[in-house]
């Protein structure tokens, strides 16, 4: 029986043309750097890759920064040695839903701080206007565009006003969003942009930071060495998957529109399939903007280990609302964030669709969880 795979928002399957891009890039044998015809045959997949990467954020080539993937762009980015118009901000402020990669605080370490969110997940504008009406210096912002658990939406651009107006910097994390939804430095107004390929369904391990102007200036890369990526990030370019990047980031963007309104859809149909089996069930962050393509749920008196077990073996890929990288299931800080009880968030599961789902996947997980259900005995209908 074909797998039914809703875990996109983990790592969305690897595209044909980033698939067939690799492919034949493994067959150049140049390094980017050097000079001869196979060194500048390398340098062309890598320069056209970061053309499609801009584009996929309405940014500038020359400002993709390629990294191995958005935790190193977050720790890039958050490194607190950027300087813009107003100087190098001293503080950097989080929204309490990030990624653990942009919690980590990075440069800054502990002295992070970090901002609240309302019951539906997003940011409370009054307390960031109140942080920023009390800083001495400007900040750096750090703020995702679409929540990796939820799929809740920020209202970034909104936020960016703010923020510039302090004379600070933002930081969007569009991990997430980028491919899926309009996401660009238009959308956002952000300063720097972070991207991932694998979750564009390019390949695993690339990823980067994208500055919205040149001006802006990094005083001590993380990774120093040979002078890549015009000096913000040292080492010889991972080629086949960068390429592979720009070739999923081209295909994403281009079935935007057409894989969120069919994405839209089977979450519909999913989760009307769950309130009609469940309808006790929690759909976090459902009256706010979401992701079309996200689903986070819980259901009393289902626990998420043994759940994501028993969609697993009825050949259902879901997620908990939170894994770490041993596979354990752990407490969600964006659910903690939200206000969710401990016993709730002890359920939470996530559904993420992409552009393999179709409706025979929608199907297989009603099956399995009405089946689930019914062996928990809790079925309430068919
Ligand atoms: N930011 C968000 C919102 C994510 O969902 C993830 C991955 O789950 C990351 C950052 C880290 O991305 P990567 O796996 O490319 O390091």
């Amino acid at each position: 029986m074909p797998r039914a795979y809703l875990d996109h928002n983990a790592t969305s399957p690897l595209r044909g043309p980033a698939r067939a891009k690799m492919l034949d890039t493994l067959r150049a044998s140049g390094n980017p750097s050097s000079v001869h015809a196979e060194g500048r045959a390398a340098r062309a997949l890598v320069e056209a890759a970061r053309e499609k990467v801009a584009a996929l954020v309405g940014g500038r080539a020359r400002n993709v920064i390629f990294t191995s993937g958005a935790t190193e762009a977050l720790a890039l980015a958050l490194s607190g040695r950027w300087r813009g118009p107003e100087g190098a901000p001293p503080r950097l402020l989080l929204s309490a839903t990030e990624h653990v990669a942009a919690l980590e605080g990075h440069g800054f370490g502990e002295s992070a701080e970090i901002l609240p969110v309302d019951a539906s997940g997003v940011l409370d504008l009054a307390t960031l206007h109140a942080a920023l009406a009390g800083s001495q210096g400007p900040v750096l912002l750090c703020l995702q565009a679409a929540n990796n658990e939820t799929g809740v939406l920020q209202p970034v651009a909104a936020v960016a006003e703010k923020v510039h107006a302090a004379g600070g910097l933002l930081v969007c994390d569009a991990v997430q969003a980028a491919g899926r939804i309009a996401c660009t430095f238009e959308t956002t107004d952000a300063d720097m942009l972070i991207v991932s390929s694998h979750k564009l369904g390019g390949p695993l391990g690339a990823g980067a930071l994208v500055l919205r102007e040149a001006s802006l200036t990094c005083e001590r890369p993380l990774i120093r060495g040979g002078g890549q990526e015009r000096g913000f990030r040292a080492g010889t370019e991972n080629v086949a998957a960068i390429a592979g990047f720009g070739a999923a980031a081209e295909e994403a963007a281009g079935h935007r529109d057409d894989e969120a309104a069919l994405a839209a859809a089977l979450r519909e149909k999913l989760e009307a399939d769950l309130l009609r089996l469940a309808p006790t069930a929690t759909i976090f962050g459902a009256k706010t903007p979401r992701l079309p393509n996200t689903c986070a749920f819980a259901i009393p008196g289902l626990a998420a280990e043994t759940a994501l077990m028993a969609f697993d073996l009825a050949g259902v890929a879901l997620s908990s609302g939170s894994a770490c990288s041993s596979g354990k299931v752990r407490r969600s800080h964006v659910l903690a964030a939200m206000g969710v009880s401990d016993d709730v968030a002890r359920g939470a599961l996530r559904a993420s669709l992409g552009w393999t789902t179709t409706e025979a996947d929608v199907t297989a997980f009603s099956v399995a969880l009405g089946d689930i259900l019914a062996r928990i005995g809790r079925k309430t209908a068919v």
